[in-house]
């Protein structure tokens, strides 16, 4: 699992490395109070899962509340490419920091060496944003040292890497401590990679973890439930609450909230399976539109459960149509049918445009009930996304 900035500054403060101060916004509204709460200088720092974030136009500076509001509404939406990363990715958040005043910047990273079966130690006192360039052109600027694990870590290796990478005097008495410290870290949670670049030393002598990036091996998640859970889209305590109340597991359903640079969340869903689930929440997001939620109705759906279900979804204000996808099997599709129907007929539900796809035990009875009551089956899922889609937007087709 790869980790976003923020996230390995996270584990970085875990172990004590020294990281700058900073927030984690995701408005533009936010950054402009932090900043007016706050007043100096501050980094804009473009959170996603690739580097070449500086020359992608990723990190900006900010000296004033009103400067901090201009650029984060520059950058959250907008889409960052870079050699990395070829496809891009959008800008959902930023992470403000406290600006450093660089005097140096280095590079340390920790990552396995699976021909040595060990983890090598990475230093180059030319870090920053062209270290891609050094490692090419100046290989030699370039020192490692590797790791017995059996022996483990000790701060002979650090100070020898110190001098063989001719590190500035000024890191001296701080980079061993550094470097165990990411070593710790590197074993604690199972990482693959590890890397600080730049390691900065700031003008008044400290040395800072100016950027982090960070990959776990995933079968080691399971070692820190939290951070397993760091980047899924994992039901709220409140969500979990909302589902179990009407007899769902508990992470059978969650909502999500709208996000800068993306199409309205307004199409609620439903599915039998947590697979399929997701997949309806892709065929959405495919046809252009945004799901409100993920709710998995599980096997075996009865109408009373299929109705709790349609109201927990419709209870979002949002919702302005609903998809219903049920791949038959242990489920039978006029059951479904006749729990959407009765739903529907108190008046106690808010009634939006639904759209059901329906295969599988007894599906042609369950459309021919729905189509009578005036809904829209279909046989597809891309189909019923499409169709979803438009008319959650106002549509008809
Ligand atoms: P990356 O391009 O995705 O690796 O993002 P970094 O976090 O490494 O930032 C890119 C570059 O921005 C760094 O190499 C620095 O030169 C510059 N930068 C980032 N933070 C600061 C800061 O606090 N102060 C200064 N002066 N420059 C910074
Ligand atoms: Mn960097």
């Amino acid at each position: 699992m790869k980790l976003m900035e923020y996230q390995g500054k996270d584990l970085f403060r875990r172990v004590g490395i020294p990281t700058p101060s900073g927030v984690f916004a995701t408005t533009a509204d936010d950054v402009k109070t932090f900043i007016t709460e706050h007043p100096g200088s501050w980094v804009l720092k473009s959170q996603v899962m690739m580097g070449g974030r500086g020359k992608a136009g990723g990190i900006k500076f900010a000296d004033d509340a009103a400067q901090g509001e201009t650029l984060a509404k520059e950058l959250i939406g907008k889409h960052l490419v870079s050699i990395q990363n070829p496809d891009g990715e959008t800008v959902k958040s930023l992470l403000v920091e406290e600006k450093v005043k660089i005097a140096h910047e280095a590079y340390v990273s920790i990552a396995i060496d699976r021909a040595a079966k060990k983890p090598v130690i990475i230093v180059s006192a030319q870090g920053g944003m062209d270290v891609e360039e050094v490692a090419e052109k100046h290989p030699d600027a370039i020192v490692k040292a590797w790791v017995d694990p059996a022996i483990g870590f000790s701060p002979f290796l650090a100070r020898e890497l110190f001098f063989a990478a001719k590190l500035p005097a000024g890191y001296g008495k701080t980079f061993p401590k550094v470097v165990g410290a990411l070593y710790d870290m590197f074993m604690t949670y199972g990482a693959n990679l590890v890397e600080i670049n730049p390691l900065v030393l700031t003008e008044d002598g400290a040395v800072i973890a100016s950027d982090a990036k960070v990959e776990l091996d995933d079968n080691a998640l399971f070692k820190h439930p939290d951070i397993a859970g760091w980047n899924k889209a994992a039901p709220t305590d409140e969500d979990q609450a909302a589902g179990v109340a009407i007899g769902l597991g508990m992470s059978n359903y969650a909502k999500f909230s709208d996000e800068p640079g993306e199409p309205p969340k307004n199409v609620g869903t439903i599915a039998n399976g947590a697979g399929l689930g997701m997949g309806t929440m892709d065929a959405v997001k495919n046809a252009g539109g945004g799901a409100a939620n993920f709710l998995d109705i599980g096997g075996g759906a009865q109408a009373e459960l299929v109705k709790n279900s349609y109201k927990l979804v419709t209870s979002d204000d949002r919702v302005t149509a609903m998809f219903i996808n049920i791949f038959g099997g242990i489920t039978r599709g006029d059951q479904v049918a006749l729990g959407i129907v009765d739903a529907l007929k108190g008046d106690d539900v808010r009634k939006v445009p639904l759209v059901i796809r329906l295969t599988g035990t007894n599906a042609e009875e369950g459309r021919k009930i729905l189509a009578d009551a005036g809904f829209f089956p279909v046989e597809t899922m891309d189909e019923g996304a499409a169709k979803a889609v438009a008319l959650a937007n106002g549509g008809s087709n």
